[in-house]
């Protein structure tokens, strides 16, 4: 072995093998998310979903040293070679691997390799498939009544076939769970190997697909039967895929949690901005959904910030201050210290908010506003503030662009005065996954929370995804009357309407709309 390079002649980075957990996004560990965020690199594998690469930074690299589609896998020394080249570089980067690096994904030859060029490394441990994508599918590996004993297995390599390593006797008498891993191409030599070594045939045994995710699908029998229910099963069952076998696979129904989630199966493009997104897209995998996010505008600071320092200069000649987004309380109040200034430049303005989550937004600033409508849109705040500020002077801090009703409405009889207090960009492009997503029709929602994105996203969407939301095979959740106008304009239907003009509202005919869509589903199949 070659002595490691010396120091001094080379950056020295670091990289950190990271389990990115068995598909839901949420199960990246915290220390995952924050080496992901500090990465100047992040190299990941197949079946990494783009949500975690989102954490990374903007100007990271993302490099793709998995399996695409029908090709060979990228051959391991030259990951640990691009491994090595990267950290010579002096980057931070992060291994981004699926479940854990340690069980069955090759992370350890990472490590010998990185340990061998003298490269500091890291690991940080992640939910591996046979404990995450069997909890999601309501399989407990173990039970104080039915399991006391887990194991793990590779089913890669045909059993009794040359590259087998596995000793079947005595996994055949294992006193507990197995399951194994890389199993689904021999499924049936796995299944009738044990029954040959002396398990019995009536064992029950599950295929997990994709668990955790919204194409999880789960086919339960026994040793004897699983392959061919399996094989009845189609198109459903696939990589990636769990052989679990124990009597644990018989407590399934009554803990199968994830699959009864209101949005389970549902994949949902956000189109909102990043940093709006984060949360919105939290809020819809609470309730089982694929989130996907195309942010069609973004949200940035305005490039001349002179208009609002001269109104901030001014304030205490105003006596209303409206705000129309959380974006806007945000850009306007974080530039008081920039200024020299804190909360009490507000003094006794009033605040007015166009809605709950703008209103939360001064809620975050310990500042209460005086007036949210009961109608949470332009016109409807207008109609609130009109008798309010009669003959006053009015601030309205908001986007660079957007309708022009509110400071028309106000002007006819207050003194109204519009600063631009943070931009919209529009996106260039979406991003290529989401493309090929689309291309696919393998997209059930997009959620639309203004006509400013519905219009950009129309612009940014190929032709052929353009049809498919006109046809409703692509189905849209609008926020607003408002919002879905804009949506029918460009003819696309809406199939569900918030109720209440607000993201929970947006969510419940999001749920509403699944719950019925299920239900008919389910009785004409
Ligand atoms: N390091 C990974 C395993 C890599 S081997 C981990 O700890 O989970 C790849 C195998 O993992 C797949 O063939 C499949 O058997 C299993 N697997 C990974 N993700 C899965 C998922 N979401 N559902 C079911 N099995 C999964």
């Amino acid at each position: 072995m070659s002595p490691p390079p010396a120091p001094e002649a080379i950056p020295v980075g670091t990289v950190t093998l990271v389990g990115a957990g068995p598909g839901d996004p949420g199960l990246l560990t915290r220390a995952g998310a924050e080496a992901i965020a500090r990465a100047d690199a992040v190299v990941y594998d197949h079946l990494i979903q783009d949500r975690l690469l989102d954490l990374a930074r903007p100007d990271a690299d993302r490099i793709f040293a998995g399996k695409r589609r029908g090709k060979c896998p990228v051959p391991q020394p030259e990951i640990n070679a691009l491994l090595v080249r990267l950290a010579q570089q002096g980057k931070a980067v992060v291994r981004l691997k699926g479940g854990d690096p340690y069980v069955f994904g090759r992370g350890a030859e990472e490590a010998e390799a990185l340990q061998a060029a003298g490269i500091p490394f890291r690991i940080i441990p992640g939910v591996t498939a046979g404990v995450g994508a069997t909890s999601y599918a309501g399989i407990p590996v173990t039970h104080r009544d039915a399991s006391s004993a887990v194991a793990f297995l590779t089913g890669h390599n045909e059993p009794g076939g040359p590259d087998d390593r596995i000793d079947w006797p005595a996994v055949s008498s294992f006193p507990g769970t197995i399951v194994f891993y890389m199993g689904f191409r021999h499924l049936s030599g796995i299944c009738s190997m044990l029954v040959r070594q002396g398990k019995p045939p009536e064992t029950p045994a599950a295929l997990v697909c994709s668990g955790s995710t919204s194409s999880q699908h789960t086919v339960s029998g026994s040793l004897l039967d699983l392959p061919d229910r399996v094989r009845s099963a189609g198109d459903r069952v696939g990589s990636p895929a769990l052989l679990v076998v124990g009597e644990v696979v018989d407590r399934r129904g009554p803990l199968s949690w994830f699959e009864r989630l209101p949005l389970f199966g549902q994949s949902v493009l956000l189109t909102r901005p990043i940093g709006e997104a984060d949360r919105s897209a939290a809020d819809l995998e609470a309730l089982g959904a694929e989130v996907l996010v195309a942010p069609t505008v973004r949200i940035l600071p305005v490039d001349d910030p002179a208009p609002m320092d001269d109104a901030i200069a001014r304030l205490d000649s105003f006596d209303w201050l409206v705000f129309t987004s959380g974006n806007g309380v945000r850009h306007f109040l974080d530039r008081l210290p920039a200024l020299g200034l804190d909360l009490r430049a507000l003094g006794r303005l009033k605040l007015a908010a166009i809605g709950p989550a703008t209103a939360e937004a001064l809620a975050g600033y310990r500042l209460r506003a005086d007036l949210v409508p009961g109608s949470y849109r332009s016109e409807g705040l207008a109609e609130a503030l009109r008798p309010l500020v009669s003959g006053r002077r009015v601030l309205l801090a908001r986007a660079d662009r957007g309708r022009p009703v509110l400071k028309d409405e106000l002007e006819r009889v207050a003194i109204v005065e519009q600063i631009p207090v943070y931009r919209n960009a529009d996106a260039d492009a979406l991003p290529d996954t989401v493309l090929q997503r689309l291309d696919r029709g393998a997209i059930d929602w997009i959620t639309l929370t203004s006509s400013a994105i519905t219009e950009r996203l129309h612009a940014l969407l190929p032709p052929s995804a353009r049809s498919r939301i006109a046809s409703g095979s692509i189905r849209l959740a609008s926020i607003s009357p408002v919002t879905s106008d804009a949506a029918r304009r460009l003819g696309w239907p809406i199939a569900a309407e918030a109720e209440e003009h607000s993201w929970p509202g947006l969510l419940r005919a999001l749920r509403a709309s699944s719950t019925t869509a299920a239900k008919k589903a389910s009785t004409s199949g």
